[in-house]
């Protein structure tokens, strides 16, 4: 017989969205179970910036916070100037103008704030523990019912949503799940979302230019489809500006640059689809690519600034566009 549970709040995914989610739940006393597929949580690399209004929502000490700004700040990096480059009338890569990141008059925090998502997750999966709330990992749903009984539907205190979960590292190992709500937070391609039968409402980006469609960016230029190659190095340069957000703009191409933690900086550059679409099938194969390739293009771009090698590459990916709900 698989094992039973009764919870208020069954949460899948423990991405950001998840464990936020879970920590305030818990935080408000609420019976909280949640699970996630991936046997840890990520590393480094992946989201990267906090708007001012969200650490307003994590700052200390102030009613209806959550009191998690103080640790964020210590482990993160201010953000405060956006620097923009183009070619001067002689065609060298020069600064246009340098402007504040954030320009809100009202705004507490006057910078964006950047922290890899690992850390981030970091932050509220350590406060949900002391809430004594932890991730199961290693499950993930495999059934849900949901009653289609009226009375038991309009019973707040009931618990019409039955889920069956398998435990990944243990073969034919399921366990059932009686809650009042079931949250999907299993990102876009949501399990929870389809299987529920609702929709994905919105448009993808596909057709933006992604370098100014990034979330640290207003959308600034006409649409464009192109692929965007990004990585996460220490940069010995002479570039200027590396200490400042970048958008770049050359010849060779589109480049963003986002300071980071520690010292690090990302580099998101726009990719030639023929360096990284499958010739066959069209679609984006990320074994075309490789961080060294990524710092290659991104050492065309910002021409003449050089860009030695670096010691180690913290992260990398490659990805051409999201959706906007
Ligand atoms: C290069 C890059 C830069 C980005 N920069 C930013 C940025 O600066 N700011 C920003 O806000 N966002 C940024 N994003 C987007 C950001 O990564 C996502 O918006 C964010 O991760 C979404 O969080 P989430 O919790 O909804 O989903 P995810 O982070 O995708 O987490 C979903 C979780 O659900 C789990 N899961 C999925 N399916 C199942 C299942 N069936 N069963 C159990 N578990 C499941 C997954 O294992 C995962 O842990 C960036 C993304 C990329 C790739």
């Amino acid at each position: 017989m698989p094992e039973e549970t009764r919870v208020d709040v069954l949460i899948v995914g423990a991405g950001p969205a998840g464990v936020m989610c879970a920590n305030a739940l818990a935080a408000a006393g609420i019976h909280v179970k949640i699970v996630d597929q991936r046997p840890t949580k990520v590393a480094s690399g992946h989201a990267d910036g906090i708007q001012p209004r969200t650490l307003e929502v994590l700052q200390p000490a102030v009613s209806q916070s959550y009191g998690l700004a103080e640790r964020l700040l210590k482990e993160g990096h201010q953000m405060h100037m956006f620097a923009f480059y183009n070619l001067d009338s002689d065609g060298v890569l020069a600064r246009t103008v340098r402007v504040p990141a954030i320009r809100g008059p009202t705004a507490r925090y006057p910078f964006v704030f950047l922290l890899h998502q690992g850390g981030i997750e970091s932050i509220f999966i350590d406060s949900m523990a002391g809430h004594g709330l932890t991730i199961d990992r290693l499950v993930a749903p495999a059934l849900i019912e949901l009653s289609n009984d009226s009375e038991q539907l309009a019973d707040i205190f009931s618990h019409p949503v039955k889920v069956t979960l398998d435990h990944l590292d243990t073969p034919g190992k399921q366990e059932t799940v009686h809650a009042r709500y079931i949250v999907g937070c299993d990102s876009a391609h949501s399990w929870v979302r389809k299987t529920m039968g609702i929709t994905m409402d919105g448009e993808q980006t596909g057709k933006l230019n992604q370098l100014h469609y990034h979330p640290l960016l207003p959308l600034r230029s006409p649409p464009l489809d192109h692929i965007w190659g990004v990585i996460d190095v220490i940069a010995d340069t002479d570039f200027p500006d590396i200490h400042n957000a970048c958008a770049i703009q050359s010849m060779s191409g589109s480049c963003l640059i986002i300071p980071r933690e520690e010292d690090k900086v990302r580099f998101y550059v726009q990719l030639s689809d023929s360096d990284v679409l499958d010739p066959i099938t069209g679609r984006l194969d990320k074994n075309r690519m490789s961080p060294e390739k990524i710092l290659e293009v991104t050492r065309k771009i910002l021409h003449p600034y050089k860009i030695h090698e670096p010691k180690m590459y913290d992260w990398w990916t490659v990805y051409t566009s999201r959706h906007i709900a």
